[in-house]
């Protein structure tokens, strides 16, 4: 049985991962030297008693940080609350000189996202395992903001078909919405926005009927009603790239096709690994001269456990000046990615922005 510890395990991957900056902001509130003799800190490890932080100092010496809680959690969203209050408690003891931290900078973007009531107004197989699902209707006053644009896709709660959202919702309303009312969802990429006929396609993976979204996705008919809340993207290539690599499995198909309709203007040299399951599941995707994709095939392999996707990294001799990564795909089958280009191939963290689009 999964517990709230196996599951923070994730959490804190996520964090250590995307959000460095803030776990050694919090860490350096919660030490008792001078902030800048720290340099790195890692979540741990959590039990019942409490939360582990592993530091090291700027000489190279490491210590452990616990921070103990009052009482032994009763839910993952409890643990989340003391990690966003210690992140609270070291942004009142900051000094205002100190810049927000990217974590701090998310939830505020967040503030200002739209959710857009839409409806399904076609739905098309591409390959057996990927559906795009067009919405149209209310999204006249969508902006696109370009590049893995994505938003979450708002839907009935379990068993029913209405939607209980409007274009008010916001997630702190939501996590206060009794669980019949609570909408399902989870996010997806937006793969084209037509503007002249306010039109988004999405590219929906069909896992099986034990996630909701994609249940939903199976069954999806013209008239479906749907919300949209964003969008937000992670495409941010420093100045001065002129090359890119792109590394997806099936859920991210869509973000890379998008990424390369917005980098065809330029046309520059971009690779592409992608995986998916045989040549039934390949889709096509935008080219020109200097674009290379590389389909992984994995067969009768389970998604997300192949390790596809980092075998074929390795294989590359990268020219890492003006490179930029943008990865979208299973959790820790993109963490070995992530890990490898900033680890051992030495690529900066502006240069590298890998995404877990979902967890095996
Ligand atoms: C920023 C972002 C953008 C995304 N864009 C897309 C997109 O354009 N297209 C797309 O298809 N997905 C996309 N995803 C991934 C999608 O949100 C997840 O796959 C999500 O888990 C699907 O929700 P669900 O309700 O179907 O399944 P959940 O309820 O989340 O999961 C149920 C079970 O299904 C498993 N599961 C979830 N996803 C998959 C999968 N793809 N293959 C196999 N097993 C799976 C889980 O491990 C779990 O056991 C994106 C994710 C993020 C974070």
């Amino acid at each position: 049985m999964t517990t709230i510890y196996d599951e923070l395990a994730y959490v804190f991957e996520h964090l250590n991962s995307n959000h460095d900056d803030t776990v050694v902001f919090i860490a350096r509130h919660l030490a008792d030297e001078p902030a800048a003799a720290m340099v790195d800190a890692r979540l741990q490890s959590a039990s019942p008693d409490g939360i582990t932080i592993a530091c090291r100092r700027q000489d190279g010496s490491e210590y452990e940080l616990e921070h103990r809680f009052g009482s032994p959690p009763e839910s993952l969203d409890e643990v989340r609350g003391q990690l966003f209050g210690l992140l609270g408690a070291a942004r009142n003891a900051a000094d205002e000189s100190v810049r927000l931290t990217s974590l701090e900078r998310e939830i505020a973007g967040t503030d200002d996202l739209s959710t857009f009531i839409t409806s399904v107004v076609a739905v098309r197989d591409l390959t057996p395992n990927l559906r795009q699902i067009t919405f149209g209707g209310g999204l006249d006053d969508f902006v696109s903001i370009g590049g893995d644009q994505f938003l979450y896709v708002l839907l009935p709660p379990a068993g029913r078909s209405d939607l209980t959202v409007d274009a008010d919702f916001t997630w702190a309303a939501n996590e206060e919405t009794p669980e019949p009312e609570r909408p399902q969802g989870a996010y997806y990429t937006v793969r084209r926005w037509r503007p002249d006929v306010g039109e988004i396609d999405m590219w929906f993976v069909l896992h099986g009927d034990a996630g909701p979204a994609s249940a939903w996705a199976a069954r999806a008919v013209a008239g479906a009603p749907a919300g949209l809340w964003g969008p937000r993207s992670t495409f941010a290539p420093p100045p001065g790239t002129d090359r890119y690599l792109l590394v997806v499995d099936d859920t991210g198909l869509g973000a890379a096709a998008a990424v390369l309709d917005q980098l065809c203007a330029t046309s520059p040299a971009v690779d592409v690994i992608a995986e998916t399951i045989d040549a039934d599941h390949v889709v096509d995707l935008p080219e020109w001269d200097g674009v290379d994709i590389e389909w992984c095939f994995r067969g009768t392999q389970a998604p997300g456990e192949a390790g596809l996707l980092i075998e074929a990294v390795r294989r590359r001799a990268l020219d890492v000046p003006a490179l930029y990564a943008l990865g979208a795909a299973e959790s820790r089958e993109i963490t070995a990615v992530r890990k490898h280009l900033r680890n051992d191939v030495g690529m900066a963290p502006d240069q590298v922005a890998m995404t877990g689009y979902w967890r095996r």
